[in-house]
């Protein structure tokens, strides 16, 4: 094993390249692994048969050779409210959607595989003798919170997040598998952070489907992030009410987090919501035109009026792509049906337009979604 001064030299030069913290930890076969056939079994991944794969369950089959795992851990809180700040600027006559927190500026996956690649560079530098690095920013065969808790970077919340004191949970996590025989951060006798959820179950109260199947457990098909990016038909009908006006991922389950009240913010240009200036022919008559158009808080007559080329071009590098053009129309379409608004609202007619233009479309999922929001609204 190569000596603690080369993990040490590892996680600074993590640091100098921009990760809030780095830890790094040997590939083993660690407890909350072993549990991921059940929750599989019971069909709680929903759609996402990648998480099937059984090298996620098993560190030492996710790379020929390997030894260990380097974490990167990059916070992307940024000063915007909270979701669930009861003082968010909600305009009745204008209805907004909420993004994810995470997805209002550039793509996540970009801005850290680029600091991950910096890192692999300096491992060439360092170690001459041969060896092998691969880099994954949630695209790899691995459960990244389940090595960062063992790399000593934080505990795994109820809410099945994983939580730092310091930080909170609104950070990123980077992985670099590699076959450096590396010493871990944490000694031979020291435990992971200790789980500080003590009896909170905040996370679990507040979810508004209900997806918490027990704490440290969740059915993510109940999910409204699963539900908005992952899942390609209608929104099941039963989780639309609940869905309020969410229409790319949710953010409550971590919102409500007492860790994440003193969470720092982060002044990284790429997390800055991307705003969108209107043409000035956009603003007129539409409801919203006094502002341009932003990921924060989006317009849903904004949202519901961009065709897919628009999406295609404005959403490029952006997280927000994931759902492609039609899942951001249905679930607009639902939180429109959700945002209560109601005649004498001078967008009311706009609206209907809209709705009705999609309830006419020929793709089954938008027209299904725009009647009923057009049932919730008339
Ligand atoms: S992200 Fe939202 S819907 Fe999903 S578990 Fe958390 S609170 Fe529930
Ligand atoms: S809200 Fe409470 S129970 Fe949930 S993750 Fe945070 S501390 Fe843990």
């Amino acid at each position: 094993m190569m000596p603690l001064a080369d993990t040490l030299w590892i996680v600074d030069q993590a640091k100098t390249l921009g990760f809030d913290l780095c830890g790094v930890v040997r590939a083993e076969k660690f407890p909350e692994l072993e549990r991921t056939p059940e929750w599989l079994d019971r069909g709680y991944a929903g759609e996402m048969k990648y998480l099937a794969d059984p090298r996620r369950s098993d560190p030492q089959s996710a790379m020929p050779g390997i030894r260990s795992a380097i974490v990167g851990l990059l916070n992307y809180n940024t000063t915007q409210p909270l979701s669930t700040n009861p003082a968010l600027p909600i305009d009745d006559s204008n209805p907004s959607g909420w993004i994810s927190r995470y997805a209002w500026g550039d793509d996540y996956h970009d801005v850290l595989r680029e600091r991950l690649d910096a890192l692999m560079e300096s491992l060439r530098e360092r170690f001459a003798s041969p060896f092998e690095a691969r880099a994954y920013v949630d695209t790899g065969p691995v459960q990244e919170r389940v090595l960062a808790k063992y790399a000593g970077l934080g505990w795994l919340g109820k809410n099945t997040l994983l939580l730092n004191q310091m930080l909170g949970s609104f950070f990123f996590l980077g992985v670099i598998l590699t076959t450096l025989d590396l010493e871990p951060t944490l000694g031979a006798n020291e435990l992971p952070p200790p789980d500080l959820c003590g009896s909170c179950r905040r996370c679990l109260d507040a979810c508004p489907t209900q997806a918490f199947v027990e704490p440290y457990v969740m059915d993510a098909r109940k999910c409204i992030s699963y539900l908005t990016i992952e899942l390609r038909g209608s929104i099941p009908e039963e989780f639309r009410e609940a869905m309020g006006n969410h229409v790319f991922g949710c953010d409550i389950c971590q919102d409500v987090c007492p860790w994440n009240r003193r969470a720092p913010i982060v002044t990284i240009p790429q997390f800055q919501p991307r705003v969108f200036p209107l043409l000035e022919e956009d603003r007129a008559g539409a409801s919203l035109p006094s502002q341009d158009a932003s990921l924060y808080l989006p317009s849903l007559e904004w949202l519901l009026g961009l065709t897919e080329a628009d999406f295609k071009e404005l959403f490029s590098g952006s997280p927000v792509k994931r759902t492609k053009w039609r899942g951001l129309i249905r679930n607009a379409c639902v939180a429109l049906g959700n945002s209560g608004v109601r005649p004498g609202i001078v967008a009311l007619g706009r609206f209907h337009e809209i709705l009705g233009r999609l309830a006419a479309s020929e793709d089954q999922v938008l027209a299904e979604s725009a009647r009923w929001a057009l049932s919730r609204i008339e």
